[in-house]
């Protein structure tokens, strides 16, 4: 590679002008490649450049920045920019910025986690948050201590160098390196921290980075993956988590920090209720089979807030009280009462042969063993009914 780029003599640097060299078209709109560029071609993990070529009163987005065989920056356009036309390129500047803070702070986190224990950067993704994946396990501790090594660095503001050691001497320097390279060695460098073979684009002094907040960790390949923000990244994440914990400290009255006592407090409260609600259950379920009056054998109870799996508890409980020789339980689907939910249950009945003729001639769906069916049935209580007591009978 030959760092040869506008963006490379200067990350800084938001606008361009350049003649286009050439444009060719391909599938997904045109290639063009300018005599020099500030837009970053995707690599290294670092996402490409976002922005616009300006020319003669017209404005195209660059929908994409990639290097192509001969190592020439190539941006995609949607429209054809012919050769030797005099651009005005200009990328999205906060968009490209935020990169460079996350990108510096993945060094410093990175560089500061070999140093303390040995580990390799082994995967590198940026994103809404920005992924490393390391070749040894950390503990949480261990993150956060490495956490606050790596905002102090932040605040020394320490320059971020970049330079290019001599071929020679590239044997005597200790330094991170992801792939083995080849061509001219660009070292990025900050003092007591990281040293490390990258073609990506940085920030120029580590106070630029503001802010570096490890999020998650989770063991991964042999190693851990680290999630984490740096710059406006943890700005925003702060903003949309500060949101949260407000909402949840309103809803329920109390201190921010007081909120995960309260939230533990009512899932204790929940099951607590829960409980109870069941134990209601069990003594309804009891008076209710109590009351239930058997027409020639058959029991049709109907009950409106039992939900699938109460239901069916319901009936078999019925069932095994041998008040009936068929147990019917429904229950509304909705206001309309024009569908049901039903469960069946009979110890003398082969309720699975008469799923079939049920279903049929009530609109419904839904089977079972011989002892029990359950599904819907499309039609009043009233149609229900006299079809279980003719069926039946
Ligand atoms: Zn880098």
């Amino acid at each position: 590679m030959e760092f040869g780029e506008s963006f490379y003599r200067d990350p800084y640097k938001k606008e361009i002008e350049a003649e286009v060299l050439s444009c060719n078209t391909v599938k997904k709109g045109f290639e063009v490649i300018l005599s020099d560029t500030c837009f970053y071609p995707e690599g290294g993990g670092q996402p490409s450049d976002r922005g616009f070529l300006e020319y003669n009163g017209s404005k195209q987005k660059v929908i994409d920045v990639q290097r192509d065989k001969e190592e020439r920056v190539v941006h995609l356009v949607g429209e054809e920019i012919p050769a030797g036309t005099l651009v005005h390129g200009v990328i999205d500047w906060d968009f490209r910025f935020s990169l460079m803070q996350n990108h510096t702070g993945e060094h410093i986190v990175s560089g500061l986690i070999n140093r303390t224990y040995g580990y390799e950067n082994v995967g590198f993704h940026m994103g809404d948050v920005l992924t490393i994946d390391l070749s040894g396990e950390l503990s949480w501790e261990q993150a956060m201590e490495i956490e606050r090594k790596a905002n102090r660095v932040i605040w020394q503001d320490l320059p971020v160098e970049v330079f290019f050691p001599a071929e020679g001497s590239l044997d005597t320097l200790y330094y991170r390196s992801k792939k083995e390279l080849t061509g001219q060695v660009r070292l990025i460098n900050i003092e007591d921290t990281d040293s490390c073979a990258c073609c990506g684009l940085h920030v120029l002094r580590t106070g630029e980075i503001g802010v570096i907040k490890l999020l998650s960790m989770i063991r991964y390949k042999g190693g851990v993956r680290i999630e984490m923000v740096c710059g406006d990244k943890a700005l925003y994440d702060y903003e949309e988590k500060l949101t949260h914990v407000t909402d949840i400290k309103n809803l329920l009255s109390v201190k921010p920090n007081e909120v995960t006592g309260a939230v533990k407090r009512i899932m204790d409260e929940s099951v607590e209720k829960s409980e109870k609600i069941a134990k209601l259950n069990e003594k309804y379920a009891h008076l209710r089979i109590e009351s239930l009056v058997p027409k020639d054998g058959i029991i049709i109870d109907l009950e409106e807030d039992m939900n699938n799996i109460e239901l069916r508890k319901f009936c078999d409980r019925l069932n095994k009280s041998g008040k009936a020789e068929v147990s019917v339980l429904l229950a509304p689907v909705d206001d309309e009462k024009k569908a049901f939910q039903y469960v069946m249950a009979s110890e003398s009945h082969d309720l699975k042969s008469l799923a079939g003729s049920l279903n049929k001639e009530l609109n419904g769906r839904g089977g079972g063993s011989r002892e029990m069916i359950q599904g819907t049935f499309f039609s009043t209580y009233d149609e229900i009914s006299e079809a279980v007591f003719r069926i039946f009978r």
